[in-house]
């Protein structure tokens, strides 16, 4: 539990939904999709073309295949005091592509800042692994330091994550020295910078983060991130902390770096909302597991697992009644058999599952942990074919 125990207790699960009618839904996330890629065109026309230009190139010409994969990812945090051992990641696959964006979304506590961490190799897994370009994760301090150097961490709270007494300057150029740069690093720090909305850079290097707006405090996380030069970037709750006004320039900051810099990223969110706005794929994390997987329009327009329609419910845009779950929140070492959800399920509860013939294995029989780099739903209900839009 004392790693699950740094996801913030914040309890997002209690506020869930009967599914909602998915056209509605559909109409009504393509309207915030629709709405961010304008926030993202506009912060695109104040873009500075000379920083594009003078973004590196990556060679991609080598990638094939994913760039980051788990496979049968475990990690399990002892119980004290003869308590019970916390699954907080409990068989995960998963992979992210070159150049893909792919959402991790889940409540707090569902495992998935676990299983980030362990992704970026600050956790070391009890079982399975994490491979880079398909080379497996070695956990030596040298070998990580360098795969630290090409998967790079952002996290969600610019305030914290940024020293008071360090100048953006200074912020940006940590990387730099921790990895014992010798190019020209004013250079280096400035275009970093610059990738990051701050123009001129030059105007940014002496301030502190008290005389920063909470959207420039963010970037400068960003481009501590992207001094680096690295292939993929794991933003936890990236926007989570900022204004809505400065979310869309966030986001659409994130997807150019995708689009200019082939820039791969993983998500962690237990915002929908912001999956849709921003990811090609989407994984939903219940309890150890993901549930759910699929490219995101698939997965948010026609919701399979109850508890992604359950977190679907909550956007303001889905337009209809929220539901409260019922159960217990969740508790990594606490797992209950048969369906990890079951006791939670609005379609077990409503009498759907029994209906569908499955309530008995919704409440006794374990579901296979699915195949999350590809689409599918870990559910006893028998599932509509995706393509087939709902009645
Ligand atoms: S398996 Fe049963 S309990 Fe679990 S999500 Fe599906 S319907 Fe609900």
């Amino acid at each position: 539990m004392s790693g699950e125990s740094a996801e913030t207790a914040e309890d997002a699960g209690t506020a869930a939904v009967r599914s909602a009618e998915a056209g509605g839904v559909r109409e009504e996330a393509d309207t915030v999709r629709t709405g961010t890629r304008e926030k993202a065109a506009d912060a695109g026309v104040r873009e500075d073309a000379a920083a594009a230009a003078a973004a590196p190139v990556r060679d991609d010409g080598a990638a094939t295949g994913p760039l980051l994969v788990a496979e049968g990812l475990k990690v399990v945090f002892p119980g004290r005091h003869g308590a019970s051992a916390a699954r907080a990641v409990d068989g995960v696959n998963l992979a992210v592509g070159t150049g893909e964006i792919v959402a991790l979304v889940g409540e707090s506590g569902c495992g998935k800042t676990t299983l980030a961490r362990a992704l970026l190799g600050l956790v070391r897994p009890s079982a399975g692994a994490v491979s880079f370009r398909g080379s497996p994760l070695a956990y030596g301090s040298r070998a990580l330091k360098a795969y630290r150097r090409r998967v790079q961490l952002v996290l969600q709270d610019p305030s914290g994550s940024l020293n008071p007494r360090h100048t953006v300057y200074d912020a940006v150029a940590e990387g730099l020295r921790i990895h014992g740069h010798r190019g020209d690093e004013r250079a280096v720090v400035a275009s970093a910078l610059s990738r990051a909305g701050l123009r001129p850079p030059e105007r940014f290097f002496l301030r502190y983060p008290h005389e920063l707006s909470g959207g420039q405090r963010q970037r400068v996380v960003i481009a501590g991130a992207l001094v680096l030069d690295p292939e993929l970037i794991v933003a936890d709750e990236p926007v989570a902390s900022l204004d809505a006004s400065v979310r869309g320039e966030i986001l659409a900051l994130l997807l150019r770096l995708r689009d200019q810099l082939g820039l791969s990223a993983l998500v962690v969110t237990h915002d929908l909302g912001l999956a849709w706005n921003i990811a090609d794929r989407v994984a939903v994390m219940y309890l150890g597991r993901i549930v759910e997987a699929g490219p995101v329009e698939e997965v948010l327009t026609a919701p399979r697992h109850p508890y992604t329609k359950a977190l679907l419910s909550v956007l303001p845009e889905s337009g209809t009644p929220p539901v409260v779950l019922t159960g217990e929140p969740p508790d990594p070492a606490r797992i209950p058999g048969g369906c990890r959800f079951h006791a939670r399920c609005q379609d077990l509860a409503s009498g759907a599952a029994a209906k569908a013939g499955v309530a008995d294995a919704c409440r006794g029989t374990d579901l296979p942990v699915l195949d999350g780099t590809a689409p599918g739903v870990a559910c006893h209900l028998p599932e509509p074919n995706p393509t087939t839009p709902p009645p």
